[in-house]
């Protein structure tokens, strides 16, 4: 059994990438600093794991630390090894993911996202551990308006945390390119990863009012915000709203298992991929869907267009099918159900609170 180190794995898409991973058979080491995530999601985890409870808390070892602290991902590393379980690969979720933060505080984000997955590379390639599932994002590409985006379209992300997910991108092309040791990296391009696991155990938890559009629907269905504000009834789309790629969360951690394997099997490689569905849906047809699949309401109103917003951002997802033997599977009604499952059996995330 390979042990995978996963950085951020108790956030939101960790924590289910994690289930996955063990479910598949991988023993983990989980870092994580907790700064935007809970205790309580790689618990819930182990519980949901198929394997027996007692062998998935064997297999998952939680370390409370940041990815900046040299020594001790050195340590994490050395003591993988001196217990006869090397860490083989790294999955590397651990950074800060919010773009309006990310103008306000482009010097916080450059040192968590680059200064850290620096860090974290030095140890690895200190460690002979060449092997690297990088969390990247569809923000690093060109806005485009028409046609879908593949991996050889324009990068020019327009804000700095897309600029720290293209500099990463750019550091491990240097490290594949230049080393004279074997790198195997998959730069996974996440489009609009939302819902839960269906047995609504785990889910996305934001600490703050939420930026995004669907834990935003999810907080006022439950009637903890008054409506949604839906930003723009003028794109040049169908509806006027705009088209983003929404990925079930699951399909997306699936991606991961399949990006290890596929490295596994290669002795050296650089792969960019884009992980979506390859289907626009606008902010008026996701609502609607809600609304049908759960039998509540959304109500919104139509507000001015956010800054930086642009009207459509899909997936052609058709080289991460071909190459990883993978294929998103859940629908958005799938997406729908599987979201307000996890809200109202969680109505406050992972929160204790009762107000
Ligand atoms: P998340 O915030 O839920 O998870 C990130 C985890 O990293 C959290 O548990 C946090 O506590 C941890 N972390 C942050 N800084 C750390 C540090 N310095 N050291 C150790 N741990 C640290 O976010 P997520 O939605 O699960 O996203 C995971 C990754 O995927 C991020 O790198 C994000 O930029 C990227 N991504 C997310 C989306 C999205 O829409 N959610 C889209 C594209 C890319
Ligand atoms: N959106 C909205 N109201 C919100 C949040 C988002 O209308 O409260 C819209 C946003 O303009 C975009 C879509 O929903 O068209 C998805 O936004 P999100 O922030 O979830 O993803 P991103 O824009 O980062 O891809």
């Amino acid at each position: 059994m390979k042990t995978i180190l996963v950085t951020g794995g108790s956030g939101f898409i960790g924590s289910h990438t994690c289930l996955a991973l063990l479910d598949f058979g991988y023993n983990l080491v989980v870092l994580d600093s907790y700064i935007n995530s809970s205790v309580i999601a790689l618990k819930r985890v182990i519980g949901l794991s198929k394997t027996q409870k007692q062998s998935a808390q064997n297999t998952l070892h939680e370390v409370r630390g940041d990815i900046r602290d040299y020594k001790l991902l050195s340590k994490v590393f050395v003591e993988a090894i001196k217990n006869n379980a090397p860490i083989e690969a790294v999955i590397h979720f651990a950074g800060l993911k919010s773009v309006e933060e990310s103008v306000r505080e482009p010097l916080l984000y450059w040192n968590v996202n680059v200064e850290g997955s620096r860090n974290l590379f030095r140890v690895m390639d200190e460690n002979n551990c060449r092997t690297i599932v990088f969390s990247s994002s569809a923000t690093i590409y060109a806005s485009s308006t028409d046609n879908l985006l593949t991996e050889a379209s324009e990068l020019k992300p327009c804000n700095p945390y897309g600029k720290t997910k293209l500099a990463v991108e750019e550091l491990l092309r240097d490290l594949f390119e230049n080393s004279e040791n074997n790198w195997r990296i998959a730069n996974l391009r996440y489009f609009n990863p939302v819902g839960a696991h269906s047995s609504g155990e785990i889910g996305e938890s934001p600490l703050e009012k939420p930026n995004n559009l669907f834990p935003y629907i999810c907080q006022v269905a439950i009637g903890s915000r008054k409506q949604l504000q839906i930003y723009g009834s003028d794109w040049p789309t169908p509806d006027g709203t705009g088209i983003r790629d929404y990925i079930h969360v699951m399909d997306l951690a699936e991606a991961h298992s399949a990006a290890l394997e596929y490295l596994f099997s290669k002795q050296s490689k650089l792969l960019n991929l884009n992980i979506g569905t390859g289907k626009g849906t606008s902010v008026l047809e996701l609502v609607k869907t809600f609304e049908k699949v759960n039998g509540c309401k959304v109500p919104y109103v139509f507000s001015a267009r956010r800054l930086g917003d642009v009207s459509k951002t899909v997936a052609n997802n058709q080289l991460s099918i071909r190459t990883l033997a993978w294929e998103p599977s859940r629908s958005l009604s799938d997406i729908c159900r599987d979201g307000w499952r996890w809200q109202m059996l969680n109505p406050f995330g992972y929160s204790e609170r009762t107000h």
